[in-house]
């Protein structure tokens, strides 16, 4: 529905209707990229892009995806290298953003949203939310090594918070075991199964709080449901 520019800046709470007619005459608003001076300029609020001082007061729409992230993509908006980010395998209008950070070669379950309070909320160490990761390791994990992680591990950074281990697979050479964590330090699953001399070859997260990675392909992404949006809140 189309309404006049100044009422639309003044339901935005950018400033009372008198306010936003002088800002709007100053040339302070665009409209989609063109300054717009005219006062009762009609918009329509939902399809237009309207910024004032080139800040966007357009509410948009909110978006949550669940990515699959392979391998060898950075999980940042822009790389100064000129890697593959995990924003540009996402095909939405939206600006989003990932929720936390995997490193460039740990694949699996990432977050990706425009809701900062949903991001911050399930950032926030208070949260406790697990994490869980499946790590190919290098050599033959005893229990001695399973106890150690699971008791916590003392880091550069400090003690870790205690880890759930699985056992999955044991060989001589490698053996794959499960951590679930609630910590996001960096590297800290490699570091903490580097510290009991079990060097992660390969590393996958699986599930995040209750949403997991399931039979999902690498690359592969899905908006998450109305029903797990309101569980993660
Ligand atoms: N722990 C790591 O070491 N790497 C990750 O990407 C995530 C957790």
């Amino acid at each position: 529905m189309e309404e006049r520019l100044q009422k639309v800046l003044a339901q935005a709470g950018v400033a009372s209707r008198r306010k936003c007619e002088e800002i709007i005459l100053a040339g302070d608003v665009t409209v989609n990229g063109q300054v717009v001076t005219e006062l009762g300029t009609k918009v329509n609020p939902l399809e237009d892009h309207i910024e004032v001082n080139g800040q966007s007061i357009s509410s948009e729409k909110k978006v949550y995806i669940l990515l699959n992230k392979p391998r060898g993509v950075v999980t940042t908006a822009s790389d100064p290298q000129g890697r593959q980010t995990v924003i540009e395998l996402i095909d939405v209008p939206e600006r989003i953003y990932p929720v936390g950070r995997l490193d460039l070669d740990t694949a699996g379950l990432l977050i990706l949203t425009n809701d900062g309070a949903l991001a911050n909320g399930l950032m926030h160490p208070s949260r406790e939310i697990n994490k869980v990761y499946k790590a190919w390791v290098k050599g033959n994990v005893k229990p001695d090594a399973i106890k150690a992680l699971t008791n916590g591990i003392e880091l550069e950074d400090g003690m870790t918070a205690p880890a759930k281990v699985r056992l999955l697979e044991k060989g001589e050479l490698e053996s794959h075991i499960e951590l679930t964590i609630h910590e996001g330090r960096n590297r800290q699953v490699r570091r903490m199964c580097e510290a009991v001399g079990h060097p992660v070859k390969s590393l996958m997260r699986t599930q995040l709080a209750f949403l997991k990675i399931g039979r999902m392909r690498y690359g592969e992404y899905r908006e998450l449901t109305p029903m797990e949006i309101e569980r993660l809140y």
